[in-house]
């Protein structure tokens, strides 16, 4: 993703554009993916950056509150950062620790409850825990 790309995503997001914050999102955008916050940081020192642990959680924080990035929490220990914010569900494979997509259409919620009174739905997450067979 180019530069002048991601100063246009950051914009329309009202996140201010900071070297660190510019390489977090190139990493993170540049395929659809879904990376914990430590897979983040781990490519960044691969690449030679020098970031800290502090300023990878704090800008994936502000990425997933801006709409930027979609977090998914498996449990509380597994967070991950989705490069695709719209709406799908998630496999997620306990083996290896990783998530798949799901595309929205092949799970119908046709059958979701009524929102209780007062209320309506603003989103739904699924994530379905597979393992090898053994
Ligand atoms: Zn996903």
């Amino acid at each position: 993703m180019q530069d002048s790309e991601l100063n246009t995503l950051f914009a329309q997001h009202d996140i201010m554009p900071t070297a660190q914050r510019l390489e977090i999102a190139r990493i993170l955008l540049g395929a659809p993916q879904h990376l914990s916050a430590e897979q983040v940081m781990q490519r960044m020192h691969d690449a030679g950056s020098s970031v800290s642990k502090a300023t990878v959680y704090n800008t994936l924080g502000l990425f997933a509150e801006k709409g930027l990035v979609r977090q998914v929490i498996v449990d509380p220990t597994r967070v991950f950062y989705d490069s695709t914010t719209v709406p799908h569900f998630h496999f997620y494979h306990v083996d290896t620790g990783s998530l798949e997509d799901i595309e929205p259409d092949l799970l119908p919620l046709s059958r979701l409850p009524r929102a209780p009174d007062g209320t309506e739905v603003c989103g739904v997450d699924v994530i379905v825990r597979v393992q090898r067979r053994s």
